[in-house]
């Protein structure tokens, strides 16, 4: 893996290749962010692929199930999918009805990609997804591509999909395996039973009718808001970092593209104490448009406002490349990035937390289509292992180890995230570092393997070793 630093101009220069990459943009959460610019014309962005198939709701009576999974995004369609796969009979409950938009960059990292494999989805260019071969970084004055790594355990190359796209089809592909799928329906609390535990949940159906669906197990992947978990007295620690991104679609000739573009200066001076933590994006969705947002990654320490960093942002980018108000086809919206498994425990009464509702998102890029899938895949076995287990001690016992799973999984790396976003937050540091550091292949190429958290670990190469090494100095989450 190398990269190559040209300085920044319009059009940067190939660059040679392969690093491991801060992956995509992600950020914080229910932050509801209202338009504030007059749009030429509203969210046009058709969806172009097989829908999954409404179905009416069972009769009160037959609303049972072995799991119900609460939210279809990414980590609840990933879950339902496990589930089913395993013979279970899981039922999918979602407010929203397909196809709907989702506030996101629509970036995957190759940890995507893997996921994604994982339950047999085609990502071929022929089933309309768009490839995409590493990042492009600005920074310092300079621009570097680099490639995403060869690696033995993930591909090499990223996708992008508009989540209008990818959320329905992942909830078709769960549908698929045999998952009952309900949209429309909006859960409203836990259903518990005399003892307290989580005995299904209780909602309303899509004409506003109040229903309750039992089911043995719980998994919440409702995104940010968690109600399930507040319910719960499972509340959102105060102590891990919480990004905030906003976005938009835009039209534009910066539209097809083999990196995600990302960058850190924001400002005609570079990154600035009111952009800082955070990067921009331009995201080429191949279709005519682009993905254009900015995420800060830690709002406990950013000064500035989202959406004006972003407008002072794009103001400094060449205006042939069109990515202002007039040629915006979206209105700009934002939301939160729950990071460092902010929800604890992610296990209680019956009820499992997966993606954005136990805080999946990885802190140094903001990244969380991917831990959405895997900790909707994790919750799924761990689902699956306890009910193949006896009702009683030895069942709870399988569904308290999931809590340490995630910890196992992501705390180490959260850690060193959580540092890097107190690094980041310092713009003297990242002028210096992007400077300096840019330049040279070898320290992006490792400093992109660790943030994009893509590595063969201890059985990877020089590098991977390295960073498995630092790794293992620092606590878990
Ligand atoms: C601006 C922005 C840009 C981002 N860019 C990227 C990116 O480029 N790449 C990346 O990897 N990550 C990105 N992220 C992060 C990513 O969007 C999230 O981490 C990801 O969507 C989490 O998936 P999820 O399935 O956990 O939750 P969600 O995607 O939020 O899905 C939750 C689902 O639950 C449903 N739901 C909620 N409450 C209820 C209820 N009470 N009853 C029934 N249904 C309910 C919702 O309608 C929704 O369908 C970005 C985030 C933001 C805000």
């Amino acid at each position: 893996m190398a990269g190559t630093a040209t300085p920044q101009g319009p059009s940067p220069v190939a660059l040679p290749s392969s690093v491991a990459l801060p992956s995509s943009v992600a950020l914080p959460s229910p932050v509801a962010l209202p338009s504030s610019v007059a749009l030429p014309s509203p969210v046009a962005l058709p969806s172009s692929v097989a829908l999954p198939s409404p179905v009416p709701l069972p009769s009160p009576g037959d609303r049972t199930s072995d799991v119900v999974v609460v939210g279809a995004g990414p980590a609840g369609s990933s879950a339902a999918w496990h589930l089913a796969r395993s013979g279970l009979d899981v039922a999918l409950l979602e407010k929203a009805r397909f196809p709907r938009d989702k506030v996101c960059g629509d970036g995957l990292t190759p940890r995507g990609v893997k996921a994604l494999d994982d339950m047999g989805v085609d990502t071929s260019p022929a089933a309309g997804w768009v490839r995409h071969r590493g990042l492009r970084v600005r920074g310092g004055g300079r621009v570097v591509e680099v490639d995403w790594p060869q690696l033995r355990r993930w591909p090499d190359f990223g996708l992008v999909r508009t989540r209008r796209d990818l959320d329905a089809l992942l909830a078709a592909h769960a549908q698929a395996a045999g998952t009952r799928l309900h949209t429309g329906v909006t859960v409203t609390g836990p259903l518990l039973d005399d003892a307290g535990r989580v005995a299904g949940v209780r909602g309303e159906g899509p004409d506003g009718e109040p229903l309750t669906w039992r089911a043995r197990l719980v998994v919440s992947a409702e995104g940010c808001s968690g109600r399930l978990a507040k319910a719960l007295g499972l509340h959102r620690r105060e102590d891990r970092p919480l990004g905030v991104a906003v976005r938009r679609y835009v039209r534009t000739p910066r539209t097809h593209d083999d990196y995600l573009d990302i960058s850190f200066d924001l400002a005609p001076g570079g990154p600035s104490a009111e952009s800082m933590p955070g990067y921009g994006w331009i995201f080429g969705l191949g279709d005519g448009t682009a993905n254009v947002g900015y995420g800060l990654l830690d709002s406990r320490r950013g000064r500035g406002d989202q959406r004006a960093v972003l407008r002072k942002w794009l103001a400094t980018l060449p205006p042939e490349w069109q990515l202002d108000d007039d040629h915006a086809v979206s209105p700009l919206r934002g939301a939160g990035l729950p990071m460092a498994l902010h929800r604890a425990p992610a296990y209680g009464r019956g009820l499992l937390l997966a993606g954005d509702a136990v805080g999946a998102v990885n802190p140094f890029n903001g990244e969380g289509i991917s831990y959405a899938m895997e900790t909707g895949r994790m919750a799924a076995e761990t689902a699956a292992r306890a009910l193949a287990a006896p009702e009683g001690p030895a069942r709870e016992a399988e569904l308290r180890r999931y809590p340490a799973r995630l910890r196992a999984e992501y705390g180490r790396h959260h850690r060193l995230g959580i540092g890097f976003l107190a690094l980041l937050s310092r713009p003297d540091v990242v002028r210096f570092t992007t400077a300096h550091g840019l330049p040279r292949p070898v320290l992006v190429a490792v400093a992109l393997r660790l943030m994009g958290n893509l590595t063969d670990g201890r059985d990877g190469d020089g590098v991977d070793r390295a960073i498995a090494a630092i790794t293992r100095l620092v606590p878990a989450v």
